[in-house]
């Protein structure tokens, strides 16, 4: 059997440094997820990315400090307000302490994420955030999920210690969620004048969304020049607007994150790759990035993700580890080896 011509090219000029096209991504989304054409655009965006990045791991830790019936109606989270059986509930400040020092304990956490539901009290994120800085001046660096943001907002979460911010323009957004992309788009473009670290994914991808939606979504990443790309799947709720769609497999979610890390050759500002949730094939078709959950978690069904899908540190670190990851970023520039962090 040969390989695709064409595929063999997109991949050669990929081992040469130059980054797909987005019709190339088309025609590398477009294969069949137990082709041998996704086996190689696994396996070059894997020896890429372990080449760019270094052989180097990250974990990454999230915090979700608070539930509420959420006015984002994602058709997809657990939080929309039109299908939500949660409870609304707030994490106090001892809490979040309790699980940043779970997170952070160990000192291999590269960043701890605060996410918070669509609408949020941002004094109250701003006094959290001044808190963890305060008690943990050196460690670690700080981003926030949380919903749209205007420039004096931005100016504001960054004079308190926040690093860096994880915004999407989901695929189908304003369709199978209430929010407008345009306003997305603009807090994407406040974050990155503000001067944070714009971490962004191709999410929540589904059985149903076609290839020209990928490549038009995941592009904006390319195109606007994120910190962090990644590719995330849908999570089947039972209870969700969108359960019927089904959930892709973990293979064709790793040969969307082989994708996102190629097309990501043409972003000089995006340092690491992400899949989500975490599995070994991922971690061997180009992304580098683990998280571990605690708190609330739109993907889940327990008010308290660390009990139940969300992995906590040392998960991450064997997964990286069973990757074949040798270091861990603990922050920019600072790496250690991956099993004197398992010694310690
Ligand atoms: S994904 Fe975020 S914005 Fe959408 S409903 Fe859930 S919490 Fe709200």
């Amino acid at each position: 059997m040969k390989i695709d011509k064409t595929i063999s090219a997109i991949l050669d000029r990929a081992l040469e440094g130059t980054a797909p096209s987005r019709e190339d991504c088309r025609t590398m989304l477009d294969c069949a997820a137990t082709s041998q054409e996704a086996g190689m655009i696994r396996g070059v965006a894997d020896g890429i990315s372990r080449q760019r990045f270094g052989n180097e791991g990250i974990i990454l830790g999230q915090i979700g400090i608070e539930i509420d019936a959420c006015p984002g109606q994602c058709k997809f989270c657990s939080f929309g307000e039109e299908h939500t059986d949660f409870e609304p509930s707030t994490m106090t400040i001892e809490e979040i302490m309790d699980a940043a020092e779970r997170f952070t304990m160990s000192g291999d956490l590269y960043a701890l994420f605060l996410m918070t539901m669509h609408k949020f009290q941002f004094d109250r994120l701003v006094d959290v955030v001044r808190t963890i800085r305060d008690r943990m001046p050196d460690q670690p660096q700080i981003v926030v999920n949380i919903g749209d943001f205007d420039r004096c907002q931005a100016d504001g979460l960054r004079d308190a210690g926040v690093n860096g911010a994880y915004h999407v323009c989901r695929l189908r957004e304003g369709e199978d969620t209430a929010l407008d992309p345009e306003e997305r788009k603009r807090t994407i473009r406040t974050i990155k004048d503000a001067g944070l670290d714009w971490y962004y994914c191709c999410e929540p991808i589904g059985p149903e969304h076609r290839s020209e939606e990928l490549v038009d979504q995941l592009f904006l990443g390319v195109d606007y020049g994120c910190f962090q790309h990644a590719a995330m799947r849908r999570v089947y709720l039972p209870n969700s607007p969108l359960a019927a769609r089904g959930q892709i497999t973990d293979l064709r979610l790793a040969q969307i994150t082989a994708v996102v890390s190629l097309a990501s050759l043409g972003s000089p500002e995006t340092k690491n790759i992400a899949v989500h949730e975490p599995n070994l094939i991922g971690l061997s078709s180009g992304a580098n990035v683990v998280y571990a959950e605690s708190g609330a978690n739109p993907r889940d069904t327990e008010k308290d993700t660390s009990q139940h899908r969300g992995r906590d540190i040392q998960a991450c670190k064997t997964m990286l580890y069973e990757a074949g990851f040798d270091h861990l970023l603990t922050a920019p520039a600072k790496r250690r080896s991956l099993l004197d962090a398992f010694r310690d």
